[in-house]
């Protein structure tokens, strides 16, 4: 098997899951409970979340864990500041669904042909009303990579609070630099070596934050919910590794996107669109003019593993949103295949898959 959807998700990492396992065994308490079992789980979490503050440039008092990106997202776009919201029409579901229960209400900002959302679409939508504005730092279905430093400038004029999804972007852009244009950014475990389940939103001091999940006094009593210790601790160090040997992957990534797109255009010359601009260097999203239908499923009994867009669309007949938003057809949206490199990415698994793609196409 050639598994080449890193984007939908990573395997865990060696150094992540040692860090992890005392949590899950012997140093197994409550981070709430008073004695002994609890104040070493409640220390593990401190230690987790100083060290995920450090990596984002934010105080402690800053990060709150959560379940995951789509957590994350959700409580952003739906609890965060007041207002209406403008919501990018290429985030991830989560924000667009969320966004639909948002009290206040929100617009959609449009997209580009080349899958970026310009600071002109976003201003053109805002209006005094506009409370929250939400643009992701790296599209997970084409990688492009998003204009936020001209777009926190143009919230920061109108007075908007700006909310960005790093759930893609964690693994190869400076988090630091990111987060410090924004007022809350929301990051996810497993895009990055960690387990799935645990993520963060990181939302800046000052900036109104409203509880989505009731419950104990966790997070400042903003979120509700016993938790997840080893998961917590697997997360900051999987972040801190992402953060730390983000060039070096970065260039390996990068190294075996160029080799995949060479190869893809010499191969299908015209007839395959690499779409989107100024994109991650571990994402290839490509529309085949000839994909034969259920396409997908042939790579995946060849031996490839992909997908048609956010893994967590696969089940949908839906064509992608993203592809939609960027002005393609229903029927083109159709024939989009989502290839994502990661660490173990190998040349002969890209030469390979290039072999398979080509005699699925044919
Ligand atoms: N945001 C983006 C950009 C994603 O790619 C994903 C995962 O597919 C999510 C949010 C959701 O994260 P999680 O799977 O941790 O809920």
């Amino acid at each position: 098997m050639i598994y080449l959807d890193y984007a939908a998700t990573t395997p865990v990492d060696g150094e992540t899951l040692e860090a992890m396992l005392p949590y899950l065994k012997e140093s197994f308490g409550n981070p709430d409970s008073a004695h002994t079992a609890g104040r070493a789980a409640a220390r593990a979490v401190s230690e987790a979340r100083a060290q995920v503050a450090e990596i984002v440039g934010v105080s402690p008092l800053e990060v709150y864990f959560t379940s995951g990106g789509t957590e994350a997202d959700n409580w952003a776009v739906r609890f965060l500041a007041e207002g209406r919201a403008a919501v990018s029409s290429i985030e991830h579901a989560a924000v667009i669904e969320g966004a639909k229960l948002r009290k206040q209400g929100h617009v959609l900002i449009p997209a580009d042909k080349s899958g970026t959302v310009t600071p002109a679409a976003v201003s053109d939508v805002l209006t005094p009303e506009t409370g929250l504005v939400c643009v992701m730092a790296a599209n997970n279905e084409t990688g492009a990579v998003q204009p936020l430093k001209e777009i926190s400038g143009l919230c920061q004029e109108r007075n908007a609070v700006l909310f960005s999804d790093c759930v893609q972007a964690a693994g190869y852009l400076d988090l630091k630099e990111i987060a410090a244009l924004c007022d809350a950014v929301a990051l996810s475990g497993h895009k990055i070596y960690a387990p799935k389940g645990v993520g963060a939103l990181i939302v800046k001091r000052g900036v109104k934050l409203a509880p989505m999940i009731a419950g104990g006094e966790q997070e400042r009593s903003l979120r509700g919910g016993t938790l997840n210790v080893a998961g917590i601790v697997g997360f900051s160090v999987a972040l801190a590794k992402a953060q730390r040997e983000r060039e070096k992957n970065a260039k390996h990534v990068g190294a075996l996107q160029t080799l995949f797109e060479e190869k893809i255009k010499a191969a299908f010359s015209d007839s395959a669109v690499i779409d989107g601009e100024n994109r991650l260097p571990n994402i290839t999203h490509v529309t085949f003019e000839n994909a034969p239908n259920a396409l997908l499923a042939k790579l995946d009994l060849a031996g490839l593993c992909v997908s048609g867009g956010a893994a967590c669309s696969a089940h949908s007949a839906l064509p992608s949103h993203v592809m939609l938003a960027m002005g393609r057809s229903e029927e083109e949206a159709r024939r989009g295949v989502r290839f994502s490199f990661g660490r173990e990415t190998t040349r002969e698994e890209i030469l390979k898959a290039v072999d398979i793609i080509k005699e699925c196409i044919s």
